[in-house]
């Protein structure tokens, strides 16, 4: 995906610890016209899908989210990672390592937001180790609802998430895979 590559060079910041930094359009400040365009582009990917829900994270995958579900007319259901009293008395709940803030943390949602008759799309803004993504899938299997597909905005082919899901035959799409280079220059795989 062209747009999101320059996008990425022209705004990505590379941190200590093999963080990219893209905060001024995707984690804190949001470009519109470029979720947009992410939304459509997986509109695109997976079109022959049956997809019925989006599943996704608190709290960055919420925006990537919900913009792409307006292209597939599609609820967006995204596990809770804070403590909530509104949460119903039954909950599916998994573990999840976040990589950036380095902790572990039991990602929750409401067993009425899924179903056994859903065919669930994960929608993430990056995949790294893989942790959130497993998570998400797991959730997923407990409501015995199918997933049909996993769409990540930006993958980091220096970590082993990607590896993790192409073994476990998932149909994984990644509109951008990035690395860096010893001169902290972002490439593209
Ligand atoms: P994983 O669970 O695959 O190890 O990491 C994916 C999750 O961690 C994503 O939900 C994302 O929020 C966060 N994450 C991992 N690496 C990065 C990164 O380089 N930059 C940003 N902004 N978030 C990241």
């Amino acid at each position: 995906m062209e747009y999101l590559k320059r996008k990425i060079l022209k705004d990505g910041e590379i941190k200590k610890g093999g963080i990219l930094k893209v905060d001024s359009f995707l984690n804190h400040q949001l470009d519109i016209e470029c979720l947009n365009e992410i939304g459509k582009e997986f509109q695109k990917l997976f079109s022959n899908m049956d997809v019925t829900k989006i599943l996704t994270i608190e709290a960055s995958g919420i925006a990537v989210a919900a913009i792409s579900a307006q292209y597939f007319k599609v609820p967006v259901v995204f596990a809770k990672k804070t403590e909530s009293r509104n949460l119903s008395e039954v909950i599916y709940v998994s573990k999840v390592y976040s990589y950036t803030k380095d902790k572990t943390y039991n990602i929750k949602v409401s067993a009425e937001y899924l179903d056994k008759k859903d065919k669930i799309l994960i929608i993430d803004d990056f995949l790294a180790n893989g942790s959130a993504a497993l998570g998400l899938l797991d959730l997923a299997e407990q409501a015995g609802a199918e997933v049909v597909g996993i769409g990540i905005v930006i993958e980091k082919s220096f970590q082993d998430g990607g590896k993790k899901l192409r073994e476990r035959n998932i149909n994984l799409h990644s509109l951008v895979k990035v690395e860096f280079n010893d001169k902290d220059e972002i490439i593209f795989r």
